[in-house]
């Protein structure tokens, strides 16, 4: 017997599984404004090679044996009547509501539109301006603008390619000393252009980028990998502004409830709870409110158990592809030291497939 409705709004890492997870005990709606999942850590190499156009996308048909998937952007919770409403009038009710809509990224890490056909037209946009480019500018130098600036660098081993990071090391705070010196110097051996303490501004006139202290790029393409923003604008519109912190994420308490509301979960890069806006956290946070959702639901039952809170972890390893052939691993060991790793281990790990055998089993389908 399945118990209470769980409607989940974003079909995200966290989304996903968190839907798979409740999808045996509860009546589970997953909803999202496009119609198949997006595996966003493959996106940038989709973004250059056209062989892996089509890698990202992994429909959702297989996810949910008893549950359903709606496709519909959310704009609104209507917590007097508990129900979500979506862009098109639907109300779907809900004895819990999770919010799982994760954060936006500038392209190429981006899924435009809301169809598959929409989303490929725009990766094979992306690679055709790059095949045809003469130099190819990346702004920021944390993991992903470094993925991106290799993953260029190795289709393009003709074009200039610069990669700006307004810091005075790549990687940032992902990054320790060493991994940043080995980072800079494959980009460097293979051709990479690498400007340091490069603070861009945003926007270009003719091609021309400029940086704080007046220096000029010349470009002909540009890439920005410079940070994410909340997908929340939406509950400010319906007049949740109250649920978001300064920075547009979702405050929730340590059994990731928004703050005062034990109906309403918020999961993934879309709240507070970790500055570690990565996929591990999502998954752990996701599997955590799974648990609390289920304790919530038979909490009418004579067994009732207390709600699991959420630790959040502040070190975890980081692996940055150079291509599908190299990379780096960071891997924090006892005593706060970082271990880095270099390419078998990276390759193994992420670099040659990007994780998609691991997402595709997620969501039902064989590896390849
Ligand atoms: C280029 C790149 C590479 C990365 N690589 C790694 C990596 O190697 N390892 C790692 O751990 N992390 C990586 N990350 C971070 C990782 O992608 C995020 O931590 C992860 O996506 C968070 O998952 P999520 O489910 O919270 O959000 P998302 O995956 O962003 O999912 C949110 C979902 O909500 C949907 N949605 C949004 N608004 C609405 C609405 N109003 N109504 C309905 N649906 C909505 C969206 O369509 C989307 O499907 C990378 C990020 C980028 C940009």
């Amino acid at each position: 017997m399945r118990d209470g409705d769980v409607v989940v709004i974003g079909g995200g890492y966290a989304g996903v599984r968190l839907a798979k997870r409740l999808d045996a005990t509860a009546r589970v709606t997953l909803v999202d404004r496009k119609e198949i999942f997006f595996h966003r850590i493959a996106s940038l190499r989709a973004g250059v090679r056209p062989e892996w156009t089509v890698t990202p996308f992994i429909p959702y048909d297989r996810l949910l044996r008893n549950g359903r998937v709606v496709l519909g952007k959310a704009v609104r919770v209507d917590t007097v009547e508990r129900q979500v409403v979506l862009a098109t009038g639907e109300r779907l009710p809900y004895d819990v509501v999770v919010i799982a809509t994760g954060a936006d990224y500038p392209e190429p890490a981006r899924f435009l539109g809301t169809t598959t056909e929409e989303a490929v037209k725009a990766f094979a946009a992306h690679q055709q301006s790059i095949a045809a480019a003469e130099h190819v500018l990346v702004v920021g130098g944390g993991p992903s603008g470094v993925e991106l600036s290799a993953e260029i660098r190795l289709a393009r081993p003709d074009a200039r390619v610069t990669l700006a990071h307004s810091g005075p090391a790549l990687l940032g705070n992902a990054g320790c000393e060493k991994a940043s010196r080995k980072t800079q110097a494959w980009l460097e051996d293979h051709g990479v252009e690498v400007r340091l303490d490069s603070f861009m501004s945003p926007g270009h006139e003719f091609g021309a980028y400029r940086d704080a202290r007046g220096g000029v790029i010349e470009a002909d393409l540009s890439f920005w990998a410079t940070g994410t923003t909340p997908n929340t604008l939406w509950l400010r519109l319906a007049g949740h502004g109250d649920w978001l912190n300064p920075s547009g994420h979702i405050k929730v308490d340590r059994s990731l409830r928004v703050e005062g509301r034990l109906d309403v979960f918020a999961v993934g890069d879309v709240n507070d709870a970790t500055e570690l806006k990565i996929t591990p956290a999502a998954l752990a946070q996701a599997d955590l409110a799974a648990w609390n959702i289920r304790t919530y639901l038979n909490s009418a039952g004579r067994h009732r158990r207390e709600p699991r809170l959420y630790r959040p972890v502040h070190r975890t390893p980081v692996i940055v592809p150079f291509g599908p052939a190299d990379g780096l691993t960071m891997l924090p060991v006892p005593g706060g030291e970082t271990a880095v790793l270099g390419g078998r281990t990276s390759v193994l790990a992420k670099a040659k497939t990007l994780m998609t055998p691991y997402m595709r089993r997620q969501l039902g389908y064989t590896a390849s």
